[in-house]
């Protein structure tokens, strides 16, 4: 499949880790827009959280608990942001579903 983060899991792509399972796998952003910005996808190829349903959602839940586990390890402090785009509006550019982490500094609510 011709999917930039199917080739990232398969080692295709080259990309900086920070965890991998058997279900997710996690690598740092190549556009950091924090100190701390990673990106946490699942190995299955779902195309964006619109497409999160009873067949996958334990994956999903899988990826918040790692993306939590993460957050321990870096010392986030119990405060960082996770941000999922699904879709032109929201801006996606890779679709293949990923949550960005994003940490190490303050944020503003709303998001543009
Ligand atoms: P989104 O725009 O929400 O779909 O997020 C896609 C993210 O993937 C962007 O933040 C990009 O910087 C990031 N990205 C694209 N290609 C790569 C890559 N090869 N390695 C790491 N991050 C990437
Ligand atoms: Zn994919």
């Amino acid at each position: 499949m011709d999917c930039i983060f199917c080739k990232i899991i398969n080692g295709k792509i080259p990309s900086n880790k920070v965890y991998e399972d058997e279900l997710v796998y996690a690598f740092y952003d190549i556009d950091q827009k924090a100190p701390v910005h990673i990106l946490v996808i699942p190995k299955q190829h779902i195309v964006s959280a619109a497409y999160i349903d009873d067949s996958n959602a334990q994956i999903v839940a899988h990826m918040f608990e790692v993306i939590a586990k993460i957050a321990r390890e870096l010392k986030l402090n119990n405060s960082f942001r996770v941000v999922t785009n699904a879709g032109d509006s929201a801006g996606q550019t890779v679709p293949h579903l990923h949550f960005h982490l994003l940490g190490g500094r303050d944020f503003s609510w709303p998001p543009g």
